[in-house]
């Protein structure tokens, strides 16, 4: 099954502020592409325009070269994943309630067996069988946000949508994270994620897009795009790139 999404010279604005200004992409099956930037160049929007969430005033994203206004709303759920950057915290919800509203694309009145079956193997996918009778409040950051992985799985999605997926877990959890990631490519899925940390998306990505104020900066390969001259160029920053380590990280702070 081979799946590719293309958006093509995508622009949008909220009222007169342009959030995107002439963006493209590919990516397909098996492949991970991070979108970097600074805060404010257009991260979020992509993704949630590339969801459906947002129309965008000018141009198309086309999901196996149909666009995606031709595909009906309940066909873009069942084939994306989505995890958002931060999510209205349910917490008295149980983490089995919880995954299971990532069956709602499916469910006509009450979830199957099927659904049930679905949310078991999105748990296992995670690891967070152990879990399914808490309640959300009662988890730590990580294992939260294997959850909200599992629920975004428990859709049978072809594409995953991730914004930020690592912010706010420390060293170890966002690591468990970014090999959760690595492994849904392994099965195929294609990943478009938004990130902040730079070496992260060295590490993990085939494809890089730097967004800089609405605009691609750079793309490619992250080894074309991670370089210290354009780094400096978005960011400000001087950097320096140890590649046997895989390594990026600042001069001086
Ligand atoms: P990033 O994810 O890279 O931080 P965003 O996509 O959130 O960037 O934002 C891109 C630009 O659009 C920013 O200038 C931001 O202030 C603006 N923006 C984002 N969401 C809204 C909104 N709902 N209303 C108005 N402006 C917005």
């Amino acid at each position: 099954m081979v799946i590719e999404i293309n958006v093509k010279d995508v622009k949008v604005y909220y009222k007169s502020i342009k959030a995107l200004d002439g963006v493209s992409l590919s990516v397909h099956n098996g492949e991970i592409l991070s979108i970097i930037g600074p805060n404010g160049a257009g991260k979020s929007t992509l993704l949630k325009v590339i969801n459906g969430v947002l129309k965008p005033r000018m141009g198309v994203v086309f999901i196996n070269e149909k666009p995606l206004e031709k595909i009906p709303r309940k066909e873009i759920a069942q084939k994306t994943g989505v995890v958002p950057q931060r999510i209205r915290l349910m917490g008295m919800l149980s983490v089995y309630d919880f995954v299971m509203t990532g069956r709602r694309p499916y469910i006509n009145f009450t979830p199957s067996k099927i659904d049930e079956e679905k949310v078991y193997e999105a748990l296992k996918i995670v690891d967070a069988i152990d879990f399914v009778d808490r309640t959300l409040e009662e988890l730590s950051g990580g294992e939260l946000q294997r959850v909200i992985i599992a629920r975004a799985l428990a859709g049978e999605p072809e594409v995953m949508l991730l914004d930020e997926p690592t912010s706010n877990l420390d060293l170890k959890y966002q690591l468990e994270i970014l090999n959760l990631i690595k492994s849904l490519r392994s099965k195929g899925l294609a990943i478009i994620m938004a990130i902040h940390d730079l070496t992260q998306a060295y590490r993990v990505s085939d494809k890089v897009l730097l967004l800089n104020k609405g605009k691609v900066f750079a793309a490619g390969e992250p080894d074309d795009v991670l370089n210290p001259k354009t780094i400096f160029d978005v960011y400000g920053v001087p950097i320096i790139v140890i590649k046997d380590y895989k390594l990026i990280t600042t001069l001086e702070v």
